[in-house]
């Protein structure tokens, strides 16, 4: 039983669900986001995905109702005063990031923990934003956040120790990375991806045969064209053009034909298509 109080910044595809995995452990949550319409929003979606669950028999309806009663929602940051860890899952924007981080470290206590989720902004650059960077730290969950147990527990410059140990032990299954550019699955992932896509569009093999042979063949649960469609061909390319301006390698390349995909807006799942067709 988790003991803690949580704020969770953003309830989002990744905010409510951080937030739901922290209230299924124990902890009281309060998630904040921008207005009344985006958490009602927010409300609907956690009640009719828990109660899929429940109608499932993935928990009881008893287990339900624990889980609603310690979370509670909120549009004033102010709220977030009495946490003892923040994890922000607001959107990808370093501007905006930073802003939340110095209105933060002036908010809470001075022994909480400010961590975020980001998938590809330097914690260093978030932490110079506060007046306390040792103790911002990176806590990248993995979507579907209730579902997947691991936590990349990214260390910025001036992280300490002692906001790592306890970061560690608030999170999911951790692995310990420095501060990078992809962090160690985005770095690994994303590239395979392109390098796929480069496969596809090159017609060395189809996308159905690309995705059979990294499904037989490496063991991989889904083929890496069907996984872009899912996480989104926008947030792949997004990745590769980070990967390519911090390091400004050329094996991060983003192949033309992701970036075309893109700027036609065919982002995969969310769009209806994308590399496979879902409008069918
Ligand atoms: P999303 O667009 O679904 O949600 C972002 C939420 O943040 C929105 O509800 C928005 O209203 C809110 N927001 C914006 N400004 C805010 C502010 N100042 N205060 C509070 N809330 C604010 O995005 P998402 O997919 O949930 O991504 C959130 C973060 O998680 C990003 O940093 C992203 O890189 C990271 N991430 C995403 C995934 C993924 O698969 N989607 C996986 C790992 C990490």
């Amino acid at each position: 039983m988790m003991d803690e109080r949580i704020a969770v910044i953003g309830a989002g595809t990744m905010g409510l669900d951080i937030a739901t995995a922290f209230a299924t452990a124990g902890a009281a949550v309060i998630v904040r986001d921008i207005n009344n319409n985006i958490i009602s929003a927010a409300k609907a979606r956690l009640e009719a995905s828990l109660e899929k669950r429940v109608a499932k028999g993935k928990m009881s309806g008893e287990e339900r109702s624990v889980i609603l009663s310690r979370m509670s929602f909120t549009t004033e940051l102010g709220d977030c005063k009495d946490a003892d860890l923040v994890v922000e899952a607001a959107v990808e924007r370093a501007d905006i990031k930073k802003q939340i981080f110095a209105q933060l470290d002036d908010i809470c206590r001075t022994d909480a923990i400010l961590a975020s989720n980001t998938s590809s902004i330097s914690i260093t650059d978030i932490a110079s934003a506060t007046k306390h960077p040792e103790r911002v730290v990176g806590m990248h969950f993995f979507n579907p956040a209730t579902v997947m147990k691991l936590t990349e527990l990214i260390r910025g410059v001036f992280t300490s120790d002692e906001v790592y140990a306890k970061a560690r032990a608030a999170g999911k299954i951790p692995v310990e990375v420095n501060e990078c550019p992809g962090f160690v699955v985005n770095r690994l992932l994303i590239p395979m991806i392109n390098e796929a896509i480069g496969l596809w569009a090159e017609g060395i093999a189809s996308r159905e045969d690309i995705d059979t042979a990294m499904k037989l063949g490496c063991n991989h649960p889904m083929g890496p064209l069907a996984l872009a469609d899912m996480i989104g061909l926008d947030v792949c390319l997004f990745i590769m053009d980070t990967l390519y301006t911090e390091t400004c390698d050329s094996k991060y390349r983003a192949h033309i034909k992701l970036r075309q995909l893109v700027r036609a807006g065919l982002m995969g799942r969310k769009t209806g298509r994308g590399i496979y067709d879902y409008t069918k």
